[in-house]
């Protein structure tokens, strides 16, 4: 993914092939590290190329970065959402200018590790956020998981069948689940025939929401991003595209 400037692609519309005409439908930023875990980065990698294609099918405009110092007030008011691919940001200046724009109506698009959290965490502003979900446990290896699609009428899951085989990826379950939180709408859930789901590290049974929204903010968390896979199977392909445009054209 080439980093593009903003009067270019718009005047010009120039980034790796022609965009859709006029302005673009929305600004997205979208933040990764390539100093973290090497599935996660072939993650970010993947997705940087996918939502390149689909910018151009969509209308919208994407930029991204690697600095995560770019989470300050004055760059965010460019954008309509921020992207987390395979990180977080780390610093206090970092997590309260995000803080701030999502309190102002900014939005989210946040993938796997994006919402990793424990004790060692220490924001617990992001855990209210995310609904309330601390990480409790995963699979390994990576596995395809049946995913239910609970939310059949949202801008998110349109067309998407009652349930389909997710690509191999690393599965995150919470405590508690965010569904516990009245103001989530959760989309997507792992269905009860996955499990036991892992051969090391196993997830038993229970209530894991994959896919859901804080109605609170103008936010979506989807738990896929470990691997290379994610982006293979055509059903996800689109509940990963639509969740772009959801967030991004959301007011
Ligand atoms: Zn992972």
């Amino acid at each position: 993914m080439r980093r593009c400037g903003l009067v270019l692609m718009v005047v010009i519309g120039l980034c790796g092939g022609a965009v859709a005409q006029g302005a673009p439908k929305f600004r997205a930023l979208a933040f990764y590290s390539e100093k973290v875990e090497r599935d996660h980065v072939d993650f970010a990698h993947a997705a940087l190329k996918f939502y390149a294609d689909a910018a151009k099918r969509d209308g919208f405009e994407l930029v991204t970065t690697m600095n995560w110092d770019d989470l300050n007030a004055e760059n965010l008011k460019q954008y309509q959402l921020v992207v987390w691919l395979d990180d977080f940001p780390a610093t206090q200046a970092q997590r309260t200018a995000f803080e701030q724009y999502m309190k102002g109506g900014g939005g989210w698009l946040g993938f796997h590790i994006a919402a990793y959290n424990d004790e060692g965490t220490k924001w617990p502003w992001f855990v209210s956020f995310l609904g309330g979900g601390v990480f409790e446990g995963n699979n390994w290896p990576p596995l395809p998981a049946t995913l239910v699609v609970e939310a059949r009428n949202h801008a998110v899951t349109k067309g998407l069948p009652e349930s389909f085989v997710a690509p191999a990826n690393e599965w995150y379950s919470w405590n508690p689940s965010p569904r516990a939180n009245t103001e989530v709408k959760v989309l997507l859930s792992l269905a009860a025939s996955n499990y036991p789901l892992g051969f090391k590290d196993t997830l038993t049974g229970g209530d894991v929401p994959v896919v859901w929204t804080n109605t609170r903010y103008r936010m979506l968390y989807l738990n896929m991003g470990h691997g290379d896979r994610i982006f293979t199977d055509a059903v996800q392909n689109k509940l990963l595209e639509q969740a772009m445009v959801w967030v991004g054209t959301k007011r």
